[in-house]
């Protein structure tokens, strides 16, 4: 047997188990020609079957009520953000210029300013859409089960959360886990780009089709761009789904490990050309 072979076969399932708990999920189509022809003989020939997504998978993708909090502030814009913003060296100093920001509807409805983290040196970006309510409650990206979802998918490839810097583009959580608005994404979208701006990443891997659309100001579908690379300002990017997305459709799984394989193989090949 082909030795590549059976280690990317192994290397898919050790990955499949540690997204999916006690479950291991496979799709019915074939993963290649040359895959489906080799994992029946390391399953020691039983079939696999197609395991349903777990009940509270479900339950925890089901929209919530809005938040009722108000926003403590009623500043207007002008009056809630520093306006030398814009000349923020450091991300500390982003955030603390930016944290009251009202200038979009999100402003009056959330919990928590959802800046990001990570290393703010990072060669990697991780890009999402916006907080849900585990951020907006904890002030932290994805920490919710998507999150929790991420990080396994960052770890199946060698990364930590430490390692990357993981933000979205919107740092309010719109009322009911809706996709933000178009007036809401331009207004946030400048202080991702000040982000970007002061971490310089090498990559971003951009999660879910809000992100790629506003990155590349264009509607996309995603079978169209995933496990392709794309430059954003010179910057080598990558769009795969949003974990969220697969909490609600396990079966996309294996394309975000494909993904996430190739950025691995892109960042090591740039660090072999970067010693
Ligand atoms: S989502 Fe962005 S633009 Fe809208 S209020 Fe919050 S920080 Fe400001």
């Amino acid at each position: 047997m082909n030795k590549n072979v059976l280690d990317q076969a192994i290397d898919y399932l050790e990955y499949s188990k540690n997204l999916s708990g006690e479950y291991l999920f496979f799709e019915t189509k074939p993963i290649s020609a040359q895959l489906a022809a080799d994992i029946p003989q390391l399953l020691t020939n039983q079939e696999v079957p197609t395991l349903p997504i777990k009940k509270e998978e479900i339950a925890e993708t089901k929209t919530t009520a809005p938040p009722t909090v108000p926003h403590p502030s009623s500043l207007h814009y002008e009056e809630s953000v520093d306006p030398t913003w814009k000349d923020s060296q450091t991300l500390p100093e982003l955030k603390q210029k930016i944290q009251n920001c009202v200038r979009c509807p999100l402003g009056a409805t959330r919990t928590k300013f959802v800046f990001g983290e990570g290393n703010p040196n990072a060669d990697i970006m991780v890009i999402g859409e916006a907080p849900g309510a585990d951020e907006d409650a904890q002030g932290m990206p994805f920490v919710g089960r998507a999150g929790q979802l991420l990080t396994k998918i960052l770890e199946s490839v060698g990364f930590s959360r430490e390692d990357v810097f993981i933000g979205n583009i919107n740092k309010y959580r719109p009322p009911a886990n809706r996709r933000p608005t178009n007036e809401e994404v331009a207004a946030c979208e400048p202080y991702l780009i000040k982000q970007i701006e002061i971490i310089k990443p090498k990559f971003i891997l951009a999660l879910g089709l809000t992100a790629a659309d506003t990155l590349f100001k264009k509607s996309h579908k995603m079978g169209d761009i995933r496990g392709k690379l794309f430059s954003y300002n010179g910057i080598q990017t990558m769009v795969t789904y949003h974990p969220a997305a697969l909490l609600r459709n396990p079966a996309w799984k294996k394309p975000v490990w494909e993904d996430v394989q190739l950025l691995r193989k892109l960042y090591d090949d740039y660090l072999s050309n970067n010693k």
